[in-house]
């Protein structure tokens, strides 16, 4: 699995494009959609060169990966559909590889709410 540099979200992290930051920490990054599915939609992604939800699980550090976990909760607070905080909930997705028509290969949870999702989120529009 190589990993793209020039992926839109390196040239994110490299400020090359701007985002709408929503929440930063050392390891990782959450910034807006571009093109939102929901009233909430947030995407949450390491700083490091990861391709996928695999890739990551397998070789990021455990500081990484509970940053990335940390960063969710965050976005969720913020954003505030955390049931823990008194929003109504969310949908948390990770698309990987082709079959999962993951389109950005830098890895990224989608955090999507605000609102009933139904099958948002769950198919290309
Ligand atoms: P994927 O299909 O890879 O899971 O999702 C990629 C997501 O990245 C899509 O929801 C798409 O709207 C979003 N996206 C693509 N390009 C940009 C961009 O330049 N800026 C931001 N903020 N989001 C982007």
């Amino acid at each position: 699995m190589i990993y793209d540099k020039n992926n839109i979200f390196a040239k994110i992290l490299r400020k090359e494009i701007p985002c709408n930051k929503v929440y930063e920490n050392e390891h990782s990054l959450a910034f807006d959609d571009i093109n939102p599915q929901a009233k909430v939609h947030v995407l949450v992604i390491p700083k490091g060169p990861y391709v996928d939800v695999d890739d990551f699980s397998k070789n990021a550090s455990k500081e990484e990966i509970a940053s990335l976990m940390h960063a969710v909760a965050e976005v969720c607070k913020i954003t505030k559909v955390s049931l823990t905080e008194g929003g109504n909930g969310f949908r948390l997705i990770a698309n990987t590889g082709p079959d999962g028509c993951q389109e950005v290969p830098h890895f990224h949870y989608h955090v999507m709410g605000g609102e009933p999702m139904g099958l948002r989120g769950l198919r290309k529009p």
